[in-house]
């Protein structure tokens, strides 16, 4: 059958949808590129924000039509939306043939197979530990693809209060290293050059799940760091997301002198203001997370940062705002995540009855994508007349000439391709130009 999948969301859902591509096409199902083409279309949700909630929703609902003109079509819905709201989402979208929710996405290929000989609804929205395993090594991956996405947690115990995560992903669990380190060599065999390490809280590795900071001298995540390291053939290791109270010496440690870890660090901030992270269920304070990017800095003098924000948080004021503005502009982000709030029903802050205006959000937002802009065009300027070593990935999108790449600290770069260069060749470009989003040069010796 020719399958074809949507994803919403975070980088975990692309992650799960090619884990379910890897599996449909192990069994020999095809994939298809547009949903007209298909024999099954899946939808991979996101509950994060009530948007994305309606966006899908409103796809699904289009697919009636299609459905009507080929009645053997199979949809389906998946992921987080699926957990969330399980069989009432059958209610609004009866024209659905199944819902699996972020436990059991394994069980997708089966399922599929089983709808082709019957027509029954199928809900399947119970926790399974298992399913990250069982998913884990499923890869649609091409020969010529440098670069792979790794699960190696899955779930999150911290209920920010804002958060729908822990609702629907479950609590949170951890891959064993060994199996981890296999998967990755059986990547790196199979060409690829970077990963990206992900989880919903990735410094929690191998915690068990425990929620209080660990003991500066404790960090499971750096000994994974230090075992993906002494792989041969991998060049660059990249995670998110990390909650900032697992950043211990020993992790800063290994994310300093480990080579391949690249030094373009994530760290969700969320809001500057003690006051409203008390409210967040953040357990820490701006000092203490200023405490970690200062060891950071002091450890790796070319370290970047990255991180998430929500501007207009319930309760908010204009002096909470300002704390976070400040916070950003004395770390110097250089890209953030910049969201607006939004009620998710289910977490406690929902219920929170001073709620910010849509307008006083707007604004807020606006402010700190403008400081952003500003920031990323001042660092970008510091790259002119410096030469970087990039990791090649191939021609640009918009023009094939140029081919692109990207330094550790994750800019990307833009050269002229010469002879010999492939996808994946770790080469030095001098800088010679830059834009807001890019970097231009040529290659050198
Ligand atoms: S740590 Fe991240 S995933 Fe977990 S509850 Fe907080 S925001 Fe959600």
């Amino acid at each position: 059958m020719k399958i074809y999948i949507k994803t919403y969301g975070c980088q975990m859902n692309e992650r799960d949808s090619e884990a379910c591509s890897g599996m449909l096409v192990a069994r020999g199902h095809s994939l298809a590129e547009t949903e007209k083409e298909a024999d099954v279309l899946i939808y991979n949700t996101c509950s994060v924000r009530d948007q994305a909630e309606r966006k899908a929703i409103g796809k699904v609902g289009i697919m009636k039509r299609l459905k009507r003109k080929k009645p053997d079509l199979i949809i389906g819905i998946m992921g987080c939306m699926a957990q969330n709201h399980g069989e009432e989402l059958l209610k609004e979208l009866p024209h659905v043939d199944f819902i699996i929710g972020t436990g059991q996405l394994h069980k997708v290929p089966d399922i599929i197979e089983e709808l082709s000989n019957e027509r029954v609804k199928h809900v399947l929205v119970t926790e399974n530990p298992d399913v990250l395993d069982e998913m884990a090594t499923h890869y649609a991956i091409d020969n010529n693809q440098i670069f792979a996405q790794v699960a190696i947690t899955r779930g999150c115990n911290r209920f920010c209060s804002y958060c729908i995560v822990p609702y629907v992903r479950g609590r949170e669990i951890s891959r064993k290293i060994a199996d981890i380190v296999k998967e990755v060599n059986e990547l790196v065999q199979n060409g690829v050059k970077e990963i990206l390490l992900l989880g919903q809280n990735v410094a929690a590795f191998g915690l068990g799940g425990d929620v209080n900071p660990p003991a500066p001298d404790v960090s499971p995540f750096a000994d994974l760091l230090v075992e993906l390291n002494d792989i041969e053939g991998l060049e660059r290791i990249r995670f998110t997301s990390p909650y900032p109270s697992y950043f211990t010496d020993k992790l800063i440690n290994a994310i300093a002198t480990l080579p391949k870890v690249c030094n373009n660090i994530q760290l969700p901030l969320q809001s500057g203001s003690d006051r409203i992270l008390k409210k967040m269920n953040r357990q820490y304070t701006a000092e203490q997370y200023l405490e970690i990017i200062n060891k950071l800095k002091k450890s790796i003098p070319e370290v970047t940062f990255a991180t998430d924000v929500i501007v207009g948080f319930p309760e908010e004021t204009d002096e909470d705002f300002a704390a976070t503005r400040d916070l950003l502009n004395e770390v110097g982000f250089v890209n953030a995540y910049l969201f607006k709030y939004s009620p998710r029903q289910g977490t406690p802050a929902a219920k929170i009855a001073d709620q910010v205006p849509q307008e006083v959000k707007e604004n807020r937002h606006q402010i700190l994508l403008e400081d952003l802009k500003q920031r990323t065009v001042a660092h970008n300027k510091t790259f002119v007349g410096t030469t970087q070593q990039i990791l090649v990935e191939g021609p640009s999108k918009r023009n094939s000439e140029r081919w692109t790449g990207k330094t550790t600290n994750g800019k990307h770069v833009m050269f002229t391709w010469q002879d010999g260069i492939q996808p994946g060749s770790i080469i030095n470009v001098a800088i010679k130009h830059c834009s807001t989003a890019s970097l231009f040069g040529d290659i050198v010796e």
